[in-house]
């Protein structure tokens, strides 16, 4: 595993068909992808119990959004990757952790219902939250993968990554192809169903393959 540096985090969306019924939206019939920039990244340490904001103030406007989590599997890439082949990806991957998509849905809908952008409601600083990364050997194909998020002790959202609509290796081709990878870019897989508001007080516990990362909503 490589220190690599960050280019973008392409995310995901709809890629678990209860997700996308839980807001109400279509299943996709290819993925549905948009970019989070590398200001938006910010790490949770192990075992650290890392603030997360639970309000974005927008100052200008002096607008306050609840800030909702969105838990995934990420995974960064390890070298360049352009109209890739399913075996070029299959070694592409240099770490993976589990991360969570930080959005203001509230905002998010207005934009969506005025077929604007949803850079303002995804890409504010702090927006993806990753925990560290660890080597990527014990997670095999990653279509048995299995991640979790407990708020407070209560399991808020349980991932399984053979639930997604399009597999990891699946993603990386099609994201090879509609924007091109570079070694050290991230993807967000996408979000299983569960996801929520983010309250002032609670405890996030993300879990994937034995490590447990932890952060504190203030
Ligand atoms: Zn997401």
């Amino acid at each position: 595993m490589n220190n690599l540096t960050i280019g973008k985090v392409v995310c995901v969306g709809r890629n678990y068909a209860a997700h996308a019924a839980e807001l109400g939206n279509e299943v996709p019939t290819q993925p549905l992808l948009f970019i989070k920039p590398a200001s938006s990244v910010r790490y949770i340490e192990a075992n650290n119990n890392t603030p997360i904001a639970a309000s974005f103030h927008d100052v200008p406007r002096d607008i306050k959004y609840d800030v909702h989590y969105e838990t995934e599997l990420c995974v960064q890439i390890s070298k360049d990757l352009t109209n890739a082949s399913i075996e070029e990806v299959k070694d592409a991957i240099n770490a993976v952790t589990v991360g969570l998509d930080l959005t203001l849905r509230d905002l998010q809908t207005k934009l969506k219902d005025k077929a604007q952008p949803w850079e303002r409601a995804k890409c504010f600083v702090g927006s993806c939250v990753l925990g560290e990364w660890v080597t990527p050997e014990t997670f095999g194909d990653f279509t048995d993968v299995h991640y979790q998020l407990y708020i407070n002790d209560v399991l808020t959202q349980d991932g399984d990554t053979a639930l997604m609509l399009f597999p990891v290796y699946q993603l990386l081709v099609d994201i090879s192809h509609a924007f091109g990878l570079q070694a050290g870019d991230v993807v967000m897989t996408g979000t299983p169903a569960g996801v929520g508001m983010l309250n002032a007080g609670d405890k996030l516990k993300l879990l994937l393959g034995g490590h447990t990362w932890q952060a504190s909503v203030v």
